[in-house]
């Protein structure tokens, strides 16, 4: 048995959303033909509550695009520092769009709203970038899985529409803040622009990315998402996991964060970690004591067939997934007690 915590990327289709995906109707989407790509598009739209879905390989290329569409080149993006579009999509913002960002120092990938006004470059000041676009990330993926305030989002809107600037949520894990905080979707959709979600992530699709707005800030994304590489032919296959996984997958996520919270207790009582971050949904950050070292004990744990991956200053990280069922959980629990 191997315990693969490292993402819950890593994630194989079930027997049943395998099976959704060969029945599927397809088409060839770079000609808007595919029935089933057109649907999950639909659907993922009208359960924000916007106009238009666009379906993408990879969430990374859906941040792009909706980077691209509310950014010209040499101006300035505000989020957080341990922002997914800053630190791990490969300076795509710089390359893709030609944009610096203005980052905030908040509270595990979290602001507040008089932070956001405070990186607002003056309009008339030309020295500076101008600020065109606030991006937020929910949940928080370096910040461990945090979720958001909805009331503090909305504060951050008011902000945003003063200054007329575009607002994008990287929703990769949206579906554990739903759960978590019992948000509606349509208040979310309510709060920004576009909203990027990935089907390859909690919902356990082997790939996918939906990237949603209203028609005036889709109308060029088909573009974008040409230029990137990103038109696919007979994406219904795929788009059939996501729908699958939307009318299936999103209120066992609630299982997901009560393993994560049951293995960070087991972890906060462990002699060889210092501290547990805080837990809400299923990513668990917790770190070592200074005297253990992390690639040794990595490789313990590799030697037991578990795997988790290490966030750097002898942090790691582990996230639970569809896929890490009882029978992982005891063995996994059961061996960081005997260590
Ligand atoms: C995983 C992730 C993405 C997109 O990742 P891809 O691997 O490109 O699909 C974007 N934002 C956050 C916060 C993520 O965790």
């Amino acid at each position: 048995m191997i315990v693969d915590l490292r993402s819950d990327t890593v994630t194989v289709p079930t027997k049943k959303m395998l099976e959704s995906m060969m029945d599927s109707k397809v088409g060839d989407d770079v000609y808007g033909e595919d029935p089933t790509v057109n649907l999950l598009q639909a659907k993922v739209a009208s359960m924000f509550g916007k106009d238009v879905g666009m379906f993408f390989p990879s969430g990374t290329m859906a941040n792009q695009t909706a980077i691209k569409l509310h950014t010209n080149p040499g101006e300035q993006i505000i989020c957080d520092k341990y922002s997914h579009i800053y630190n791990y999509e490969g300076g795509g913002a710089s390359f893709n769009s030609g944009v610096s960002f203005n980052l905030i120092d908040g509270d595990r990938g979290m602001f507040n709203s008089k932070q956001a006004a405070d990186s607002i470059n003056p309009k008339d000041f030309y020295h500076s970038p101008l600020s065109s676009l606030i991006a937020v990330e929910n949940t928080t993926n370096k910040g461990g899985g945090a979720c958001w305030d909805i009331n503090e989002l909305k504060k951050i809107q008011k902000v945003a529409k003063l200054n007329e600037l575009g607002m994008h949520l990287d929703g990769a894990r949206i579906w554990n803040a739903m759960v978590y905080k019992e948000h509606n979707p349509l208040d979310i959709g309510g709060v920004f622009d576009t909203i990027s979600v990935c089907l390859s992530k909690g919902l356990g699709c082997p790939i996918g990315s939906v990237l949603i707005g209203d028609n005036e800030i889709m109308s060029n994304a088909l573009r974008i998402r040409k230029i990137l590489g990103g038109g696919m032919r007979q994406a219904g296959y795929l788009a059939s996991a996501g729908i699958f996984a939307l009318d299936n997958n999103i209120n066992r996520l609630s299982e997901d964060h009560q393993r994560a919270h049951e293995i960070g207790e087991v972890l906060a009582k462990s002699k060889y970690v210092k501290s547990v971050e805080k837990i809400e949904t299923n990513i668990v950050i917790f770190e070592l004591n200074k005297e253990i070292n992390e690639t040794s004990f990595i490789d313990k744990l590799n030697s037991l067939n578990i795997k988790l991956i290490s966030m750097g200053s002898n942090k790691l990280r582990l996230v639970t997934h569809i896929n890490y069922t009882n029978i992982h959980h005891d063995y996994f629990l059961s061996s960081i007690k005997s260590l």
